[in-house]
């Protein structure tokens, strides 16, 4: 059978640690189900911006749409100021619409809870991170805040800045689809929508109004609705009460990071950024400068991320293997990163190590 082939972006930080784990037990899992991974290697972030002068090169954004499935590792975007999050970027150009972020407690994890199995959906091109914001004193942000004391009466500072908020009849009822389409095909049993259409009636109101509207196509599964300050609240005190949360992007971000928190760490977490002909893989957590080069991160949340991409391309059975694998050996607690150790940690490299021995004695 011929490879498949797959564009792998290493990242930065400790991208570079966390992807040459999960390689190595990618391709023992594949070895052992009879198919095999030809990687596309492709630079993004910050080590692209020195090698090639640009974040995002055009080379790795064709290999992304000609293999149709990329692994990626963290990228690092300075807070505040420069060049704004590649990320967002990829997303929005490759228009990955909808972000899918499972949180499950694994047996052997520091958790306050067990039981936890969240997946949060969220919505991944509108909302504040559609980039569109005006500067604090910029002639445009003058013209602006005139437009908005003519238009509504209401008077803005003006030494503010100001970001724009755009939520769609069109990008709400695309993620909802999705939510209820992933709760149907992997038996969930409800779906939350998270929003607060009280304070923004117009544009979280159009979120909700839109996934009640596609919730009802969908009897086999349970729908209701929650404004995100009490979802917080109640993911702390029952998480296990909640299964799919459907989400607009800010909070879906803000919210996966609390569930990831949850189930036992940004370690724990991975995620899959999907489109109707292209998908990107990758942990939730980010580049974490501190720890790079040292060879003691989770390689879990990365793995658990080519676990989803197996999923994407058909391979359920190494999917679910793999994710055995890693299950095994947390639960084991031998040989498991500082954030998982009672004991005396390994470094990510034994612990991807561990997983491959299991898979190989599967
Ligand atoms: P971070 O996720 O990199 O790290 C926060 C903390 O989480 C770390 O200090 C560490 O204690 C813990 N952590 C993260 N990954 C871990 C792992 N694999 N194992 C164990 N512990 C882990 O978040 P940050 O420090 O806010 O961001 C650093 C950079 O990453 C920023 O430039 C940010 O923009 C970027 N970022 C990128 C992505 C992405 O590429 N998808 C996502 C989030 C943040």
């Amino acid at each position: 059978m011929a490879p498949y082939k797959i564009t792998l972006i290493h990242g930065d930080g400790i991208g570079p640690e966390v992807v040459d784990a999960t390689v190595r037990c990618v391709e023992a899992i594949c070895d052992t189900h009879g198919f095999s991974i030809e990687w596309d290697q492709q630079q993004a972030g910050e080590n692209a911006l020195l090698e090639r002068g640009s974040l995002l090169p055009k080379k790795t954004l064709d290999s992304i749409k000609k293999n149709g499935v990329a692994l990626k590792g963290p990228l690092t975007t300075p807070i505040g100021k420069g060049f704004r999050s590649i990320n967002v970027e990829l997303r929005q150009n490759l228009d990955l619409f909808a972000n899918v972020r499972p949180a499950r407690t694994f047996l052997g994890t520091r958790s306050r809870y067990q039981g936890v199995d969240l997946v949060v959906i969220r919505e991944n091109t509108e909302d504040l991170y559609a980039g569109i914001e005006f500067e604090k004193g910029a002639n445009d942000t003058k013209k602006l805040i005139e437009f908005i004391l003519q238009k509504q009466k209401k008077v803005i500072r003006s030494d503010s800045a100001i970001s724009i908020k755009p939520i769609s009849t069109f990008g709400s009822k695309r993620i909802a689809q999705f939510a209820f389409e992933y709760a149907k095909r992997n038996r969930r049993r409800k779906v939350t929508a998270v929003h607060k259409a009280n304070i923004m009636k117009f544009s979280d109101g159009l979120f909700l109004r839109t996934a009640e509207d596609v919730s009802r196509k969908y009897k086999s599964v349970r729908f209701e609705s929650k404004i995100v300050d009490d979802m917080c609240m109640q993911l702390v005190v029952k998480p296990q009460e909640y299964d799919v949360l459907l989400c607009p992007n800010l909070y879906g971000d803000i919210l996966s990071d609390l569930c990831a928190g949850l189930a036992g760490g940004l370690g724990m977490a991975p995620g899959g950024n999907i489109g109707r002909k292209v998908a990107v893989f990758e942990p939730v957590h980010g580049s974490s400068p501190k720890h790079a080069g040292k060879n003691e991160v989770n390689p879990t949340a990365c793995i658990l991320a080519a676990a989803m991409m197996l999923e994407h391309i058909g391979k359920l059975q190494a999917s679910k293997d793999l994710k055995e694998a890693v299950a095994e050996v947390i639960k084991d607690g031998k040989k498991v990163t500082y954030d998982l150790a009672v004991g005396k940690p390994v470094g990510t490299s034994e612990m991807a190590g561990a997983i491959v021995k299991r898979i190989n004695g599967m």
